[in-house]
């Protein structure tokens, strides 16, 4: 079992403190639900976590296993087993899909991946998102369409094979059907092995994932965790409810 471990953590953009005293503990084989309304943090947490250079750790900790991940680059980070799957990914020009795929996954690796081994997980990873073969072929992002964009970054997690995937919005915009389609990818991938954190603002991806853990994060805090309960009663009653435990919504 790993553990991916936040203590007390404060994060600031541009002189603004955005994450105010974070806790959170996950463990490989958990599927934590991180909720709240917009602006309040979500995909600061998730971006600081894999380093994203806008933004400044002012204190706290992070490790993983024990291991200090704010003292690793990001890349380092990749090879310790943490993936973000984002919201807007970007697009690389001149680098193709496959070729981006075969660096990740042999970054992580001291031998590479055979060819046909590679291929042969890419196959079926693009047969199992439905996704278009060509898709490996094209270049990273470009010209893809949202749903494309989205199951490209499920793709990229079923090939890096992660310790902890942390997923911020990957639904959004996703019709009926892609969504099935990638919750049901995800769902094939979670094991004992793999810790889930997802950020999603439709309930839908949650009753398709059912999350062990739900937590509410207002402005910049930790206001509430519990169970899929948390998760039901912000479907039908929306964050209103949080004000009662004496917490401000901005
Ligand atoms: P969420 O993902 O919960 O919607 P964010 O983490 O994206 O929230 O944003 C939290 C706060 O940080 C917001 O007030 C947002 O305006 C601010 N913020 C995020 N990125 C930047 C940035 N690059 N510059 C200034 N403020 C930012
Ligand atoms: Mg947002
Ligand atoms: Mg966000």
């Amino acid at each position: 079992m790993s553990v991916l471990d936040i203590k007390d953590l404060h994060v600031s953009v541009e002189d603004k403190e955005i994450l105010k005293g974070i806790n959170l503990t996950i463990k490989t084989g958990e599927t934590h639900a991180l909720m709240g309304p917009n602006g309040n943090g979500k995909s600061t947490l998730l971006s600081t976590i894999m380093g994203h250079p806008k933004y400044t750790v002012t204190s706290g900790s992070i490790t993983l296993d024990g291991e200090d991940v704010l003292a690793m680059s990001v890349d380092e980070r990749a090879r310790k087993g943490l993936f973000l799957g984002m919201q807007y990914p970007e697009a690389i020009p001149g680098v193709t899909n496959s070729d981006f795929l075969r660096a990740a996954i042999n970054a992580r690796r001291e031998e590479p991946m055979k060819l046909f081994q590679f291929i042969r997980k890419l196959d079926s990873a693009i047969d199992e998102l439905q996704m278009d073969e060509n898709l490996a072929h094209r270049y990273l992002n470009e010209g893809f369409s949202g749903g494309e964009k989205k199951r490209n970054e499920i793709l990229q997690m079923k090939l890096l094979n992660p310790k902890f995937a942390l997923l911020d919005e990957i639904d959004s915009g996703l019709d009926v059907d892609a969504l099935k389609i990638v919750s049901d990818a995800i769902n094939n991938m979670k094991s004992d092995e793999l810790g889930l954190v997802i950020v999603s603002h439709y309930d839908r991806l949650y009753e398709l994932v059912k999350p062990t853990h739900v937590h509410v994060l207002v402005d910049g805090k930790i206001v509430v965790d519990g169970g899929y309960e948390i998760a039901e009663r912000i479907n039908k009653e929306g964050f209103e409810w949080v004000k009662e435990l004496g917490v401000e919504l901005k």
